[in-house]
């Protein structure tokens, strides 16, 4: 069962509000350019980097399907500004899990 959230996200950008007033950080559109006729996807973020960032993070998440490599276009939304091209690079990291062992027998070897 999913614990309720606590931290009053804002509606818009999603971030946690913490009741307070509360500014959004900046809108950005991201799409996938190796998928042709991909759409534009609308994120609330503070850098472009960020946003193209979050962007292959989320579709990485919703396929269940890890790509190390992805070529997005960002553009602040509302803009006329030109579509940048961003790079980004997913780096695996190794997670260490330590569990009492089964056999404990193990201990009376070493000594
Ligand atoms: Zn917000």
């Amino acid at each position: 069962m999913a614990l309720p959230d606590i931290l009053d996200r804002c509606p818009k950008c999603d971030r946690p509000r913490f009741n307070r007033p509360h500014t959004c950080t900046t809108p950005w559109e991201v799409r996938d350019l190796e998928e042709d006729g991909g759409e534009w996807t609308l994120l609330y973020e503070p850098t472009a980097e960020d946003a193209a960032a979050r962007f292959v993070a989320e579709d990485n998440a919703a396929c269940s399907e890890y790509t190390t490599w992805r070529t997005v276009a960002v553009r602040r939304f509302g803009e006329t500004a030109e579509a940048v091209a961003y790079e980004v690079e997913l780096e695996m990291t190794p997670i260490y899990t330590a569990r009492r062992a089964r056999n404990q027998e193990i201990i009376n070897r070493e000594n």
